[in-house]
């Protein structure tokens, strides 16, 4: 299954023969990566295929495997491995990768570039039909002036300070035998590894490689979509010159709507009735997200209590991707009675003839006669409710632990 050239072409790309030793392929790979790294003006192919043979031929077990069985073998023997790692990562582990690289500035470059959120109001209309938004936004993008070289002359000046590393390592003698290896940024390319000189700096950029663009994005707000869900632009966050640009994501933020509340796919509303309406039948029309006018009716007969429910169906929200299929609208009644006294005896006499019977007392005139006749006041209960419960932190914050409300004081601030 395997022929001879397709076990060679690693070794040949390092510049190095079948039998090389492993500080061979080091070396090899050390000469050629930093030569061939784009940073430095090199091919980005050429990097990725140095990184990927590296890898490979660096790792005892692959490259057994490659030597016998070619590339073929590892793309069967080893899933998830060779050409799948990033050849910044290894180029990095290489030269950064122990002890030193941490968090430094270095150790974050090629990775991928920081995603842009932004948040994306939406009411609950544009969920239901769908909708699309036009927005203009400013990011970085690379210089197309200097390509990413940052200078006129087009070429990238490495920092003779550091090599290009963009890092100085130090050595200190701790005592007999002992010395202590420090790593730190570059002070003459603060870190970047090259040095622009004024006078070739791009004109353009000002030797950032990068320029501020507008950019317009038109978003989609599909049907049915959630609050918080994500839309996302691959690799239109800013652009940087070592990074792998990262998404503009625009997650939505759903309005609170006057009329109806969003349950998943389902949508509640409520409507008040007039005592009429709720014992002798109603009809109304309820104006739906899409402009559609709903005719809503009690069916004859029926008597709606206050705080019921009655559902319609598919009349919620389109389910996402599924715009055909809809949740339930959810219609709760309360019952608006009339007001006291608008009704005379007269009237209150026909209405009892013509509703169900009141209850009968159980009780004879004698034991009725030896209750205590209780006075019922009128009260507003949400009012006396939260001013019961305003005396009652008084009562507390004084006499309890003084410093107990002077801590829930600070906390709130
Ligand atoms: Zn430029
Ligand atoms: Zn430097």
């Amino acid at each position: 299954m395997s022929s001879d050239s397709s076990s060679t072409r690693y070794y040949e790309i390092l510049g190095v023969s079948k039998n090389a030793s492993p500080d061979d392929l080091k070396k090899a790979y050390k000469k050629a990566a930093i030569l061939n790294h784009p940073d430095k003006g090199g091919d980005v192919e050429k990097f990725k295929e140095l990184a990927q043979a590296y890898e490979v031929l660096s790792d005892p077990e692959k490259r057994e495997i490659y030597d016998e069985h070619g590339e073929e073998g590892l793309k069967q023997g080893m899933p998830g491995c060779s050409s799948r790692s990033n050849p910044f990562d290894i180029f990095e582990s290489f030269f950064f990768g122990n002890p030193f690289v941490g968090g430094s500035s270095r150790g974050r470059r090629h990775r991928r570039g920081e995603d842009v959120i932004h948040p994306l109001q939406v009411s609950l209309e544009e969920v239901y039909t769908g909708a699309s938004k036009k927005l203009t936004l400013m990011r970085s993008v690379i210089c197309s002036s200097c390509k990413a070289k940052g200078s006129k002359s087009g070429l990238s000046s490495r920092c003779a300070s550091c090599q290009g590393s963009g890092t100085k390592v130090t050595i200190r003698q701790l005592g007999p035998g002992m010395i202590q290896q420090m790593q730190h940024m570059c002070s003459d390319c603060s870190g970047a590894g090259e040095v622009i000189k004024e006078k070739d700096k791009c004109s353009e950029c000002k030797g950032s490689k990068v320029v501020q663009d507008k950019k317009m994005l038109e978003v989609h707000v599909e049907k049915g979509m959630q609050h918080g869900q994500k839309i996302t632009f691959p690799g239109e966050a800013d652009e940087c010159p070592d990074a792998i640009t990262g998404d503009v994501i625009f997650i939505l933020q759903e309005k609170e709507h006057s009329k109806f509340k969003r349950k998943g796919d389902d949508l509640f509303t409520e409507h008040k009735l007039t005592l009429v309406e709720a014992l002798c039948g109603f009809q109304f029309v309820l104006t739906q997200l899409d402009g559609r006018q709903l005719l809503i009716k009690s069916a004859p007969g029926e008597i709606i209590k206050p705080g019921q429910f009655k559902a319609v169906n598919d009349e919620g929200m389109p389910q996402h991707q599924r715009p055909f299929v809809k949740g339930r609208l959810y219609i709760q009644f309360s019952v608006d009675f009339p007001e006291p006294r608008a009704l005379n005896p007269d009237m209150l006499k026909t209405l009892e003839s013509v509703l169900p019977p009141r209850p009968a007392l159980q009780l004879t005139q004698v034991e009725l006669d030896e209750c205590e006749e209780a006075t019922l006041h009128d009260v507003n209960i949400d009012e006396e409710m939260k001013s019961k419960h305003q005396q009652q932190r008084e009562a507390y914050d004084d006499d309890d632990d003084p410093s107990a409300g002077h801590r829930v004081q600070c906390a709130q601030q």
